[in-house]
This record gives C-alpha cells, structure tokens and sequence, in this order.
C-alpha cells in the first residue's frame, strides 16, 4: 500500500509499505480521509519527542472496514467508520472506572513515543481494534467523520467542566479546540460565551462560531470587562486551549470565586499559577485528556446537523501531496486550518 512515512524528522515520505497485519480482534479500514492534527505538525521535527521515526501519523480518521478479525462480532465489510484516536485496553482499572483516556498503557494511533510504535492513518489501511470503532452516519461525510476527533476533544473539556445550561464561560484561544469549544458551548447552553486570542483574525473566526464577545489579548484589564458582563462576578468557567503562561493565567483570571479553570492547551510543560487567587478564591483547576467516549454526541451532532465543521476544513488533498501540505502548516506563514488528506 502506498502510506506517508515520517522517515526520519523533518522528512516525510510517499512510499510504498506493507499492508498492516491486523489481529483478530482488529479490523482492516480502508482510509478514506485523515486530518493533520497540530501534535502531528509540532512532532515533525522531533520537539515533542512523541512521533519518533519511521513512523505514519494520523489518528483523525474515517474509512471503510475492508476486512476483520476473527473475533470481531459487531462490525463488517464494508461498514463506515470513524475511530477514538487512543487505543485503551478493555482490563485496565482506569477503563473499568470509564476513565480510558488516562488508562493504563493506552496508545495513540500515529505515535511513537519510545515506549511503542503504532502505525496511524495516512496510508490507504490502517489496523483498528473493534472496541473504538464508531459508525458514522449516512449523511455524515468521510471528511466530515474525520473532524470528530477534535471536536471531541472540545466537547470532552466542557464535559468535565460540569457546565449547567445559563453559565456563562470564557475561552481563551481561537485555534480549532478553541472554536470547537465555543460551538459546543452554544449548543449546551452557555449563557454567554466571551472569547480571548491574541490575534484579531482568529477573533473573527470566534465570533462567527457564536462568541458573543471577544477580546484580544493587547487592550488592558481584560478581567475587568469580564466582570462587567457578569454581575460584577467573572465567568462560571474558563477553557484554556493554547497552554502557555499567559493564556494560562488569563484564564485564571477570568473566573469568579468558586469558578472552573479548564486546562485543555499544553504547549508549554510549566506555567506559573497566581496561587493565592486560585486557593482563596477556591478555584477548581481541571486538566482535560483527549476524549472519552465522546464520539458518539459529535457524531450525533453532525446527524443532526446542529454543529458544523465544514467550515474549519480549508482544504482537502491527496495524500501523495502530504509532504507539500505538513511543510505549509510548519512553516506556520499562514492561517491554514484542517487540512485532510485522502488516500
Ligand atoms: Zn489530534
């Protein structure tokens, strides 16, 4: 099968691999779409330390199932699916407690990060087991199906976040979690909903996903007018989808007494925390981890059609042209968005 190989950092290949193997509780998927995650283009160059080569990425994925393993019950040839990006095992004490996504040796499809390599997406097959499987709709598209993961991911946080129809909630960072987030939060019920970036065309995009107020990072005292959209109190919540020290402590700063920061960015692996409004303030601070079992919703949102993601995809290319595509999103010189990328 042809497959986009990480051969080493900074070099991606198309080239001809062998065929997964799958076991018999895999199935084989014929990839129909796969989308460039930012973790995959920030682990090109080997900072991560979590793509290490050979290596095929992709864990946003979509296709049809071209055959199964002998203990698969549920599923056919044929079926269209999508799938979880983490691979957990079903006998582990976190699964048991329906925390998978912080399981015990859980892999991630598209990642070696020394400890295993697991072989992800952007090839024509790719080997799933039957356990994160989900199908997806018929008037859901495969590039549509390939946008669940990270609106999953967004959904994940306001899930954890234990947010109640009217609160009112700051997003900090407009990237694609970001805008995810807002969107979600819209259809949830959030109040009011106020975003924050540092870059007023992402501002814009937050507006058009249903922000009913942005602020960007340069005008003064940000919490101030926070507080004066919310009785004088600051948000219920708070969502941090960048990870840095400052867009850290903005999201601090922007809740009331008794509010919820919800950590979901992790750029940088240290942020200093303003302790005393965090521990007088009873402050709730919560880290986010992917998704668990979150599929289902998006894809019943996308069903629906109450959450659109067409327009975060800007573009769709075959994937023998994946090189030219990870090396435009790296070099970062302009605002690309999802980029999907078809066997
Ligand atoms: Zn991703």
């Amino acid at each position: 099968m042809k497959a986009l190989v990480l051969e080493s950092y900074n070099n991606l290949v198309y080239k001809e691999v062998p065929e997964p193997i799958i076991n018999p509780d895999e199935v084989l998927v014929q990839v129909k779409a796969c989308g460039i995650c930012g973790s995959d283009i920030h682990g090109l160059d080997g900072s991560t330390g979590r793509r290490i080569p050979p290596l095929i990425m992709g864990h946003e994925a979509s296709g049809i199932i071209v055959s199964t393993g002998k203990e698969v019950t549920d599923w056919e040839k044929g079926d269209r699916v999508t799938f979880d990006s983490t691979v957990y095992r079903l006998d582990d004490w976190y699964t048991r407690k329906g925390l998978y996504n912080i399981s015990d040796n859980r892999e991630v499809l598209g990642v070696s990060p020394g400890t295993y390599r697991r072989n992800g997406a952007f090839a024509e097959y790719v080997s799933v087991p039957q356990h994160i499987l989900y199908s997806i709709p018929v008037n859901v598209t495969f590039e549509q199906a390939a946008m669940v993961e990270a609106a999953a991911v967004a959904l994940h946080a306001i899930n954890i976040s234990g947010l109640k129809p009217g609160n009112s909630c700051a997003v900090v960072g407009s990237g694609m979690i970001g805008i995810f987030i807002i969107k979600l939060l819209k259809i949830v019920g959030a109040s009011v909903i106020i975003a924050v970036d540092v870059d007023e065309k992402k501002l814009l995009k937050a507006e058009k996903a249903g922000a009913d107020h942005t602020y960007i990072t340069s005008v003064n005292d940000i919490p101030e007018k926070i507080r004066s959209l919310t009785s004088g109190r600051g948000a219920d919540i708070s969502y941090e989808a960048v990870g840095k020290n400052d867009s850290v402590n903005m999201a601090v700063g922007l809740v009331r007494r008794g509010g919820t920061v919800t950590l979901v960015g992790n750029t940088s692996p240290r942020v200093d925390l303003p302790l005393q409004k965090v521990v007088t303030g009873e402050l709730k601070i919560l880290g986010s981890c992917a998704i668990c079992g979150e599929y289902d919703q998006i894809l019943e949102y996308l069903k629906a059609g109450k959450l659109n993601v067409d327009d975060q995809i800007s573009a769709v290319a075959p994937l023998s042209e994946g090189a030219h595509w990870f090396e435009r999103l790296y070099r970062k010189d302009e605002d690309l968005g999802k980029v999907i990328l078809k066997p």
